[in-house]
């Protein structure tokens, strides 16, 4: 077995199975997507560590945990179409990409949308789709969504993504303030918004027409 597996599979076993991430599917699609081969050079050797780690553009992929975490409360069961906003490397819609059909991800840095672009492609993940825009407009396009994954923070949850939420679809995303976050998920019932906390946690700040303004917050 190659170094990076072994220490993927003591990642699973250590970070996500004794911290109560119990749903196959997740355990199996983060046993199996190389994390190192999302990350920069210089900072792969910590690939498997149990903390975020920083990419280009001043932006950081999300510590294993929380992308399991998060994975797992959207409660996939393979055939939804996904929503993820804040793709960045790409790792957390590699993982998504294992658990359902169809999964759309919108990312607002350029060059971090092309990168993740090409690696998903030349890694094989070809129901995961890279658009460049703005992600908290949603994507009206493709929705209503069966489950939604906001990959950063926002100072509340916005409208737009509450409107493309499937009936009986779940939203997870974090919201607070600049420096620390609840992670909530809702999920739709009729007209009804049902709101649940998971978990403290910290990601960087979603910027854009219905979160934060550049420059704003601080
Ligand atoms: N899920 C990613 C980590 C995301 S970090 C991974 O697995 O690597 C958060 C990302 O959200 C950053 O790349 C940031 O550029 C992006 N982002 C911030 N505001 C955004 C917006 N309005 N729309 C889309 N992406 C946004």
């Amino acid at each position: 077995m190659h170094g990076m597996d072994r220490e993927r599979l003591n990642m699973v076993r250590k970070q996500l199975m004794r911290r109560n991430i119990r749903d196959r599917a997740v355990l199996e699609a983060m046993s199996t997507v190389p994390r190192h081969l999302f990350l920069p050079e210089n900072v792969r050797q910590y690939a498997y560590e149990d903390r975020a780690l920083p990419l280009s553009a001043g932006q950081t992929v999300s510590q294993p945990f929380i992308v399991a975490l998060m994975a797992q409360a959207l409660m996939l069961t393979g055939n939804e179409r996904v929503l993820e906003v804040g793709t960045g490397s790409g790792y957390a819609a590699a993982i998504l990409s294992l658990l359902t059909a169809e999964v759309y991800t919108i990312e607002i840095v350029p060059d971090l949308a092309e990168t993740a672009q090409a690696r998903l492609a030349a890694l094989g993940y070809h129901n995961v789709h890279v658009l460049l825009c703005d992600g908290t407009s949603g994507l009206p396009e493709h929705a209503p969504y069966d489950a939604m994954a906001v990959a950063a923070a926002s100072p509340w949850v916005p409208q737009p993504l509450r409107q493309q939420l499937a009936d009986g679809g779940r939203l997870v995303i974090p919201v607070g303030g600049r420096d620390d976050q609840l992670l909530l998920r809702l999920t739709r019932q009729g007209e009804m918004i049902k709101t649940e906390r998971l978990s403290g946690v910290r990601f960087v700040p979603l910027i854009g027409e219905h979160a934060w303004k550049e420059g704003e917050g601080h």
